[in-house]
């Protein structure tokens, strides 16, 4: 008896579970369950000439560790095998194989025509990979991914197979063409096949023999500050979308300039890329500065270059009079969410425009502001936001008269609260508000962000 490596205790339960294990394989052995890897390669011959790849690809969830062209290659050599010693139907599958014993007609049927399944395309592996070598030429990146699009014929030709043997163990000719391309590539420019979160995406567009390439986004965070009155977001022309109309008078936007065009510029440079997406942690209107520094991620669409130094990063003098930019990083797709949900407290100062004359005794109501506001969506931006009410804190209030009709107001607020209703009231919809309290119109006339507390 042959003594484990594993100690002697273990000794009488190993030898129980080999022996049920054997029985187990005999049974499997059965020969009346008939042999499906020759059986179905048979039906697989006798569709015409198949290469190792189709060949292999039919049997491709059995064992690990093996490409399907190796795969195709066992087996055929196995039935050749069997074929020499008349086991086994000779057949133009065999045209490749030196036989000993048997022998196989000189001039074999079909002897060069290409695997009519693939139609020859595994053998052009090597030459579509240069061919998307060539495409991806003065792109930088470090990962990518192959997809495929099928053409017809190719879809047709799969479903006749897979009417012939069946679909026990197969794998899509798909998924082979774009894994086979992949590893060739790889091969080739020393760059890592991602399925998951690749820089670039080839789609091998076999209907239309061409090479589609997708440049994923790059995304890098940094935070803000905005000494004009210039919109968060470019401001596109909402008759036109951007495409330039007398609306507009053809410029496809509204305003100038935005913090997004003004950070976008030296990264659209230096990135070679063809766009941008901004996210901030929240947004003021394009009248009022935010002196804090608010945090955002902006979205690099289609950047030819990846490998930028964002030290070397700089606005153009005329924009850093309006916008500074700082802590600049690279980030994931993923930290949008995390901007996006940023819930900070802001500071807010603003001038405030009174309807009627107030004195300082007035003021003293304004302290109440100091509770929770609630707030129906404000008429002027009910058209894109849901008509709800929220209620958001005041931390804290301070305020001051210039005049009689003027008022400096500083509120702490939590975040996602409308600061222009909260002095106006809205109609009634902001509830309190500095005019309610105050009983006279009031309304906002500068606004500045000059706190924003994560
Ligand atoms: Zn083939
Ligand atoms: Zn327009």
């Amino acid at each position: 008896m042959k003594v484990s490596n594993h100690g002697t205790s273990s000794l009488k339960s190993e030898k129980d579970s080999n022996g049920s294990q054997m029985a187990e394989y005999a049974k499997l052995s059965n020969p009346d369950k008939g042999l499906m890897v020759q059986n179905t390669a048979d039906k697989i011959f006798k569709t015409g000439y198949v290469c190792d790849h189709c060949l292999g690809r039919q049997f491709g969830q059995l064992l690990s560790g093996y490409t399907h062209e190796e795969r195709g290659r066992a087996i055929r050599t196995v039935l050749a095998m069997s074929a020499e010693i008349g086991e086994f139907p000779f057949n133009e599958n065999f045209r490749d194989i030196k036989f000993r014993l048997l022998k196989a007609p000189s001039k074999p049927e079909g002897e060069n025509k290409p695997c009519w399944v693939c139609e020859g395309l595994f053998e052009k592996i090597g030459e579509i990979a240069k061919r998307a070598a060539e495409e991806l030429k003065g792109i930088e990146f470090n990962t990518f991914h192959v997809g495929v699009t099928l053409s017809k014929k190719l879809l047709l030709n799969e479903e006749k197979l897979w009417e012939s043997a069946g679909i026990d163990y197969c794998e899509s000719i798909k998924t082979e063409i774009g894994r086979e391309v992949g590893k060739q590539l790889s091969r080739e420019l020393g760059k890592i096949v991602d399925l998951k979160n690749p820089d670039i995406v080839l789609l091998l567009n076999l209907e239309r023999n061409a090479i589609e390439l997708t440049l994923n986004p790059i995304y890098i965070a940094g935070r803000y500050k905005k000494f004009a009155k210039i919109p968060q977001t470019t401001w596109y022309c909402p008759r036109c979308h951007g495409t330039g109309c007398d609306n507009c008078n053809w410029t496809g936007r509204l305003a100038k300039t935005s913090v997004q065009e003004i950070i976008a510029e030296p990264l659209l440079k230096a990135t070679k890329g063809t766009g941008t997406r901004f996210h901030g942690a929240g947004r003021e209107d394009a009248d009022v500065l935010c002196l804090a520094s608010r945090d955002f991620i902006i979205e690099i669409l289609e950047p030819r270059k990846r490998k930028i130094d964002l030290k070397k990063i700089k606005l153009k003098a005329s924009d850093a009079k309006k916008v500074e930019v700082n802590g600049l990083k690279f980030v994931s797709k993923e930290d949008i969410v995390k901007v996006k949900e940023m819930k900070a407290h802001k500071v807010y100062k603003m001038i405030v425009t009174l309807g009627k004359p107030v004195t300082t005794k007035d003021l003293e109501g304004l302290k109440t502001l100091k509770a929770t506001i609630s707030q129906r969506t404000p008429q002027r931006v009910a058209h894109r936001r849901a008509d709800i009410v929220r209620r958001r804190k005041i931390f804290s209030i301070k305020y001051k008269l210039v005049n009689s009709k003027t008022l400096e107001l500083e509120v702490e607020t939590e975040a996602g609260l409308y600061v222009k209703e909260l002095v106006s009231g809205d109609e009634g919809r902001t509830k309190p508000s500095v005019s309610d309290i105050l009983k006279v119109p009031a309304s906002v006339k500068e606004l500045n962000v000059i706190g924003i507390k994560s």
